[in-house]
Order: structure tokens, then sequence, then C-alpha cells
């Protein structure tokens, strides 16, 4: 393609709505404008990209047995009243009512559909196992949409789903689906790794997530060092490791801590360990409203306390409501006199002995506060994040963490949605079985930005060569004659040993063209200008090292399809 028929709105500066590096670079390299929150355009080079990371999806799927179909965005209420979702999925399903009134919703997954599809069309035992899989645009009401194309709105996903006789065989297609997804971020050439993962809204009874690393990932990871455990922090079991404080009760006693409502303030001001503040969260999900204990040195799980209490959605409760419960500002809530509300805690709590919590008014906290003697807990569970240095879950060791961003997730359902939709098949003997179902989502998008936050430097991005945009971008110098047929000859010599070439033909200053070649990211650079032609030659840069090589101009194409054999995607076979 040449630069000067193509829509390529480079910019030079980072743009003010972005603020991570994919999402500045997608933006600066032409890749996507955005349409709305969430919302975004892909632009032809993006196009390609997403088009490149689809294409390696769909021939691992197909590989590993998935047939493709394509099911519809906007789904009908009544499917998702089957399995109670549309109370349930809250307000990320955007739904909308068509021209008779009729209730409708973008569809955000598939489960309902699909499953809608199976218990019409399949009878038998025969028919099964069955793997299902689609390329298709979802549409989730994202609280905060942001970071470009790592959390949009409207964004592309594949999602597969199994159907199997049994248990047993709902595992084989999960592990063939697992592997799949080994091979796809192999292949599109990111760093990862699958790590257990909380099964969230699509329910379920496991999962892993497939976790691209990167600092800038929303995600924390908790893993053993010396062992093979991994698992998102969301999920990660605590095992209660704290040894019961042996600590003589001493007198409650109430302080007065003028304007220090964070725990970090009031250990400070009362000169003492983090360990030693319990804080009370007050939380709200619709109407009902919970008090929350979590030791101070620890972070409050949102995904652990919504299981406990069974609500898809959460949320800290606003200043006036905790002043109407607690009589006291934000800063000041405490479990002691508490009155008319659920009090659920942290494991730790419980044997944390004469700690500080808030007292239930403005600018005091009590101090000796003790579990039993002072306050109530209607209930102790795991309510806190792992951290490092936790003893892992796995039984290997302490844990360490680190960031990741979730490309890809795998849950084995079970019969949720096969019993919520009557899903069944006819065993041999006649008799009525749930086809036990598993399901696979890959975002197509995500996937694309998180190879951007691995592979860029100042310069620009660095792009994988197998979900390239294109692989060779031809730099014409000047307007000349000579350097204008030797860089036509070339760009037709580089596509007819099978290498996508971008040639940058515009009349544009030579540092114009090396920046931007640079930002877009293509693996190669390969320079044609009257110097080099003089003796034949034209310059061959690696995007990656920043290597110049000086090769012949009648040898670039084949040097370079040599060159890419080693770097190409070779996995499918
Ligand atoms: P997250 O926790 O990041 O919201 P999720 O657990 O809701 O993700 P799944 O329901 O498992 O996501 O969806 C499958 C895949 O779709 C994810 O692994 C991710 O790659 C992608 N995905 C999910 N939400 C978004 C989004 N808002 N924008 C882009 N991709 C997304
Ligand atoms: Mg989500």
């Amino acid at each position: 393609m040449r630069t000067s028929e193509l829509l390529l709105p480079t910019l030079r500066e980072d743009p003010g709505e972005a603020e991570t590096i994919s999402h500045k670079l997608m933006l600066r390299s032409g890749l996507i404008r955005k349409v709305a929150a969430g919302i975004y355009t892909y632009l032809p080079l993006g196009l390609r990209i997403i088009r490149k990371v689809e294409t390696i999806i769909r021939e691992e799927m197909n590989r590993a047995g998935a047939q493709e179909l394509l099911m519809p965005v906007a789904s009908p209420a009544e499917l998702w009243k089957e399995t109670g979702r549309w109370n349930f999925y809250g307000k990320e399903l955007l739904r909308f009512k068509d021209r008779h009134e009729r209730d409708f919703c973008l569809g955000p997954t598939h489960e309902e559909v699909i499953t809608d599809l199976f218990r019409r069309e399949v009878r038998s035992y025969r028919q099964l196992p069955l793997n299902f899989y689609q390329i298709q645009t979802k549409f989730r009401d994202e609280i905060r949409p942001r970071f470009g194309l790592m959390r949009g709105r409207e964004f592309i996903m594949k999602d597969a789903y199994s159907f199997d006789r049994d248990e047993a065989g709902a595992r084989v297609n999960y592990q063939k689906m697992y592997d799949a997804y080994h091979r796809i971020f192999t292949r599109c050439g990111l760093t990862f790794r699958a790590v257990e993962a909380d099964t969230g809204l699509i329910g379920g009874t496991s999962s892993h997530e497939f976790m691209v690393l990167a600092d800038t990932g929303e995600e924390t990871i908790v893993y053993s060092e010396t062992g093979t455990y991994a698992a998102n922090v969301e999920r990660a079991e605590v095992r209660s490791s704290e040894t019961p404080d042996d600590q003589a009760m001493q007198q409650l006693q109430s302080v007065q801590t003028p304007n220090r409502k964070s725990v970090e303030e009031v250990a400070g001001f009362l000169k003492m360990g983090l360990d030693r503040v319990v804080k009370t969260l007050l939380y709200a999900s619709g109407k009902d409203l919970i008090a929350v204990l979590i030791r101070g040195d620890h972070e409050a799980n949102h995904v652990k306390l919504q299981r406990l209490l069974g609500v898809a959605e959460l949320e800290l409760a606003g200043p006036a409501t905790v002043e109407k419960v607690t009589g006291a500002p934000v800063g000041f809530a405490g479990p002691v006199g508490l009155k008319g509300i659920r009090i659920v805690a942290d494991h730790a709590v419980k044997s944390a002995r004469n700690v500080v919590v808030g007292a239930n008014q403005a600018d005091t906290h009590y101090v000796n506060a003790n579990y039993e003697r002072d306050f109530h807990i209607d209930q102790f569970a795991d309510l806190r994040n792992a951290k490092a240095g936790d003893l892992s879950p796995g039984n290997d060791g302490v844990l360490k963490t680190t960031k990741g961003i979730e490309v890809g997730h795998v849950f084995m359902l079970g019969t949720k949605y096969s019993e919520a939709m009557k899903a069944t098949y006819l065993d041999p003997a006649g008799k009525e079985c749930l086809a036990v179902m598993g399901c696979y989502g890959i975002g197509v998008g995500r996937t694309a930005a998180a190879a951007v936050e691995q592979n860029h430097d100042d310069k620009g991005i660095i792009w994988p060569y197998p979900i390239a945009p294109f692989h060779v971008h031809l730099l014409s110098l000047g307007q000349s004659a000579a350097v204008s047929e030797a860089a036509s000859r070339l760009y037709s010599e580089l596509q007819r040993a099978g290498l996508e070439a971008l040639w940058d033909d515009r009349d544009e200053r030579a540092g114009v063209k090396f920046n931007d070649a640079d930002l877009i990211g293509a693996p190669y650079q390969v320079v044609v200008g009257e110097k080099g032609l003089a003796d034949g030659s034209v310059e061959v840069k690696l995007r990656k090292t920043g290597e110049k090589i000086k090769i012949p101009a009648s040898e670039v194409a084949v040097r370079l399809s040599q060159l890419s054999a080693s770097f190409s995607d070779t996995a499918c076979s």
C-alpha cells in the first residue's frame, strides 16, 4: 500500500486523552480514533492489526476443533431472563426497547444465545462434543472505559462455547482451549502467563486468565516464586497465617484524632503500625448497606466481598450515607456501638488485639478496641487481597506480586446455563441429560494493545512480526526519477516475495518519514535514496534493534524474506 493513498493520520504529540503507552501510541500512529467514550473506529492500519490477531485466533480455534459461527449483537430479554442475568448483570448490560416495546440488550457475552441454539438444534449424545466460536463485536457499558482498546465499551471478542456429555469431556475441551490460547498468545509474540481466576459475572466452577505481563497492567497477579501457583489477586485465597495475638486486653479509650481520616494518617498520628488500625468500610449494593472491617495494612477484595454477598454490583457508600449510618463524617466509622447494619470482617481482624477503630464521632477514634468485648461481628470471611510475603495457597512457599493485562479467559461452566435453559441431550439409554459447558474469551483489541505495551520504545511501536500491520516500511527519499523507479521496483519485488510493504511515497522530508516509520513500527525499514543508489544499494533498518545494513537493491526482497522466515509465524502446521 502507498502512504499517499492511505488514511494514516500520525500525530507528533501525545494526545491529552491518553494515559497509557499503548493508547498514546495507537492514537499517534493513526490506528484508532475515538467516536465516544470506549467506542472507537479502527483506521485502515489499525484494522490490519486486528485482522492479523483474528487470523491467528481463527487458525488455532479451527485447529483445536472449534467451529465458527456468528451470533447477533442484539439479543432478546427473554433469554437473559431465563438465566436470571437480565436482572443480575447490572448496568454493564446495555438494554433498549424495539419499536414494539420489547426489551433487548447488546450482547456483552453469548452464553444465553448459544445455549438457546444448542437446545433447539442438538438432540443426541452422538452429536457431542461440540465447540462453537465467533469473532464478534461485544458491548459492555463499562463504568470506567479507558486506555483505548484496552477497556472499551464496544470491542471485538473471540468467544467460544463447548458442550459435552459430562464433566470429564468438558475438561478435555477446556484443556484444548487452554492449549490453543498458549499457541495464540505465543504466535502473537507476547510474554504471558496463565493464572487461576475468579469466574465473575459469567459464573461457573473454575477458570484461568491469560495475562500479558506488563507494569501498566490493571490486574495484580500473585505467584509463588519457588512453585507453580499463580492467580489473579481477585481470586487468590488467603491462608489464614495470623498467629493469635496474646496481648492482654487494655482499656478501651476514645482519643482525639483531628482531621486524621485515612489509616495512614491515623496510624502516623498515634505512632502505631498500620496493622494496629482496623478500617471500617461501608459498602452499598443497591439499597443494601454493609460494614466491612479490614486490618489497616490489608486491602479489601471486592470480588471476594461480592461473592460473599451474592451481588453483582458493590460500591463504597457515599458521604451522606456514611454520615447517616455512623453519625460521623467519612473517616471515623467504627464497629463499636454501630447498630442496624450487618458487619462482616476479614479473618485477620479476629485475632487482632487492642486495635484502633473509628469512634463514629467526628475527629475521634478508639484505641484498645477488642473483638467480642467491644464490638460484634456477624460473619468472618476471607475478604482481603493476598499480598507479597503471604503463604502461597498452593503450599509452595511465599507469594510475590506482579502486574498483568488480562487478554484471555477460559471457564468451566458446568451446567449453570444448560440447567437454567434446559439444554439437554439424549444419552445412549434415551435418558435426557444436561450438557456440560465451557466458555472461552479473548479480547482482540486488548491483545493488540497489550502487544504495544510490551513492545515499544521512546520512538514508537515495535510490532511483533506476526501481527505487524506491514512487514516492510519502504521509504523513498526525494522525488527524483531514479529513486521513484527503484522504490517502485522494490515495492513490487517485496510483494512478490510475500512481504507486505507500506511504501511512503509522499513528498515529505526524510526526517518526517523516518519518524513516522519508527512510530508505526513495521519490523523492517528499507530506505531508498539517491546516495545509496549511486552504487545500487539501499539501507535496511531493523526496527527492534536499530541495526542498519547496506544491501544491494536487487537482493533486498530475497534477503528480507529469508530473514523473516525465522521471525514469521510458523506455529500453525
Ligand atoms: P475485565 O475483568 O478486564 O473486565 P472480564 O473478566 O469482564 O474482563 P471476560 O468476560 O472474561 O472479561 O471477557 C473475555 C475477554 O474479553 C477478556 O479476557 C478481555 O480480553 C476481553 N474484554 C473484556 N472486557 C473488555 C473491554 N471492556 N474492552 C476490551 N476487551 C475486553
Ligand atoms: Mg469486565
